[in-house]
């Protein structure tokens, strides 16, 4: 039996649990009754997904929407799960391939509207056929004095006894009287295991930085930092032990860590890292399921994730114990450009990589945010937090300026070479650089030649990097470095949308002056 991240992995297209996610699968598919309080958009269907997929039998899942429930078992079976769901709007053909599916012991997920609850063939129908697990969605929906109140949620009570099986209730309602009622109607006033956390970990320092002599600010960034547990997350397995030399050449105790490593030393450094002190770990993703240390005081990605999820993840074991805790994330250009092709060379199916570039998007709208980082990250989880005053631009405000124009000329620069070049020709044209490369194709003949000289070379390499972060151009897959124009650029284009941009400081920033290196 595959474990939860495989069937995350392999089932939902997921490469992290969403914040609270991991812990309530765990309770969920160990048999738990499990009170989950989560904000809307958080991820709370894959809480009982999931674990469904783990346990043997059917589990039933009550939901007072039918369009929603639709959904949801299209979305399963595309993905291969067994799911049907019996509701007024289903055609006889529909029910009868879930009894079909019942009958041979193929289904794993029922959905059933709080309605059907009331026919009185319904608990014996239910009995039959070998339910393992209750999944009720919008539990408040069983509050007399809420909005949201349905009369036939007071039976799920009424089965979970019936049926003698555990009972996981999910809502984004968070009030203490909505809670409290929740546990008399559906866990008879036995407290189930509850689950609510907010997302924010508001110990954790948020920095992010553009690449600027990426081995240099992360060992800057270390040197601030001595004696202290750290973790240095790379992109690939050979530079965990480049850099982790480079640590070691500056005094530190460090070691790396990836997969391709033997499982005898993976677990030597596991429990060195869990049970020394100052220990910095660089490593791949592959390091981070063994870990079980509170007292990790900082996290640095020496290259960027490979989604919002990951990133929170991957941070998120920093600080642990609630003392401060820093992070400090590198991005440019390449990362932008790797993760897309990953992303479009992976095997996924069309709608799961439409999916994968979005995520993709948040994290880099999340590296060139202009307010608070931390406000960005929760609201993507479903969470609203004004200004935090412990991330990057919180503390330093970026200095940001009207990029319209400067982004229009880019555009223009890309459509006139036919979207056949990579930035730094680009670049070369828009300053009025005359390489060979230049003249050699003519474009110191064209009209954009030299119109970008009111801007230095790095402001336009911070410009082509935003805009990329921005997803306002992409680099084309088949065309190596080669950037083409998106639709999201075209009412800039036009003229009928502006943009800000920051203005790259570019400077490493080291938050503890006295050890500087
Ligand atoms: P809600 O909590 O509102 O019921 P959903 O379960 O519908 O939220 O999930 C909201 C969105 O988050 C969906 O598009 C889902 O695919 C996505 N999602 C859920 N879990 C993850 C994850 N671990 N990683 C990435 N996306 C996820
Ligand atoms: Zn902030």
């Amino acid at each position: 039996m595959p474990g939860a991240a495989t069937l995350l992995r392999d089932v939902f297209g997921f490469d992290a649990f969403r914040p609270g996610q991991e812990d309530i699968v765990n309770a969920v598919s160990n048999g738990d009754n499990v009170l989950a309080i989560m904000p809307t958009g958080g991820g709370k269907s894959l809480c009982f997904q999931l674990p469904a997929l783990l346990r043997d039998g059917v589990t039933v899942v009550i939901s007072p929407l039918i369009a929603l429930m639709r959904d949801q078992v299209r979305a399963l079976r595309a993905v291969g799960v067994e799911a049907g769901a019996l509701t007024s709007g289903n055609t006889e053909e529909e029910t009868s391939e879930v009894w079909q599916a019942l009958d041979a012991g193929r289904l794993k997920l029922l959905y059933i509207a709080p309605e059907r609850l009331a026919a009185g063939s319904a608990m014996g129908m239910l009995r039959s056929i070998g339910v393992s697990l209750i999944a009720v969605d919008e539990a408040h929906c069983v509050s007399q004095w809420g909005h949201d109140f349905r009369p036939d949620y007071l039976r799920i009570g009424e089965l979970r006894r019936a049926l003698g099986v555990p009972l996981a209730a999910f809502t984004a309602t968070a009030d203490a009287e909505t809670r409290d009622e929740i546990v008399e109607k559906l866990f008879d006033g036995q407290a189930p295991a509850s689950f609510l956390h907010g997302f924010d970990r508001p110990n954790i320092n948020l920095t992010f930085a553009a690449k600027d002599g990426p081995r240099h600010q992360i060992t800057e960034f270390a040197a601030a930092r001595k004696g202290q547990s750290g973790i240095v997350y790379c992109g690939t397995r050979a530079k965990t032990e480049t850099l982790a030399q480079a640590l070691r050449a500056d005094g530190h105790n460090a070691c790396h860590y990836h997969g391709g490593m033997e499982a005898e030393d993976r677990r030597i450094v596991e429990t060195r890292f869990n049970t020394e002190d100052g220990l910095i770990v660089v490593a791949t993703v592959a390091f981070g399921m063994g870990v079980d240390k509170p007292d990790i005081r900082w996290v640095a990605h020496a290259d960027l994730p490979k989604s919002i999820e990951a990133y929170y993840q991957e941070i998120g074991r920093a600080g642990r114990d609630g003392a401060p805790a820093e992070t400090l994330t590198l991005y440019g250009p390449d990362d932008i450009r790797l993760r897309r092709t990953q992303i479009d060379e992976g095997l996924a199916p069309p709608e799961r990589r439409m999916a994968d570039h979005a995520r993709l998007n948040a994290l880099l709208g999340l590296a060139e945010a202009q307010e608070c980082r931390r406000a960005v990250l929760l609201r993507y989880f479903g969470e609203d937090k004004p200004g935090c005053g412990n991330c990057d631009t919180c503390e330093t405000p970026p200095d940001v300026f009207d990029g319209t124009e400067a982004v229009r000329k880019a555009l223009s620069a890309i459509l006139r070479t036919d979207e056949f070049f990579g930035a730094g020709h680009l670049i070369d044209i828009l300053t009025g650089n005359e390489t060979d490369k230049v003249r050699a194709r003519g474009h110191d003949q064209l009209p954009t030649f030299g119109v970008g000289q009111n801007l230095d070379r790095r402001t336009w390499q911070g410009v082509f990097r935003q805009m990329m972060g921005l997803d306002l151009i992409r680099p084309d897959r088949e065309r190596h470095g080669a950037l083409r124009m998106t639709e999201t650029a075209r009412p800039i284009l036009r003229g009928e949308q502006s943009i800000t941009l920051r203005r790259d400081t570019l400077v490493t920033k080291s938050r503890r002056p006295a050890a500087k290196a």
